[in-house]
């Protein structure tokens, strides 16, 4: 689609000769595109003096009609790309040792029995010799 920079144009009327389709007409001074009329061709572009006139780069291999989205930038697919891969891989191992720290803490932390014999259980010793028949 071609466009006029309403602040860059002087009102000169140049692209108003050149254009083929008679497409453009001035209000107030300055340059004016009937969409409806303009083919593209470009001629205007060429003929400005100020450079006021231009074509929408996201116009440019789009069929009449259809609208075309801005691209994603590199950057943000790259950025992206490490996300999931941090998502999808190293998340699961950090949440995994984290949870195994935990673990080692708290058994680390369980009371542990006193080495002494507490009364009326047999010790270690106790309980082999009686498998051994009192011996
Ligand atoms: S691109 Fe061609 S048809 Fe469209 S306004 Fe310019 S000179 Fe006219
Ligand atoms: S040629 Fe350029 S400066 Fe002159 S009227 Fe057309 S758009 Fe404006």
């Amino acid at each position: 689609m071609i466009q006029i920079n309403q602040q860059q144009c002087n009102g000169c009327a140049r692209c108003l000769d050149v254009c083929p389709e008679g497409a453009i007409y001035l209000v107030d001074e300055r340059a004016q595109i009937d969409q409806g009329r303009c083919t593209g061709c470009g001629d205007c572009i060429e003929e400005c003096p100020t450079a006021a006139i231009y074509r929408d780069a996201t116009e440019i291999t789009t069929p009449p009609g259809v609208k075309v989205q801005p691209r994603e930038s590199t950057l943000l697919t790259a950025i992206k790309s490490v996300v999931v891969t941090v998502g999808t891989t190293l998340l699961p191992v950090i949440i995994s040792k984290i949870g195994e720290a935990l673990t080692t803490k708290l058994e680390n932390k369980t009371p542990q029995a006193p080495s002494g014999n507490k009364p009326g259980r047999a010790s270690g010793k106790q309980v082999r010799r009686r498998y051994r028949g009192g011996r």
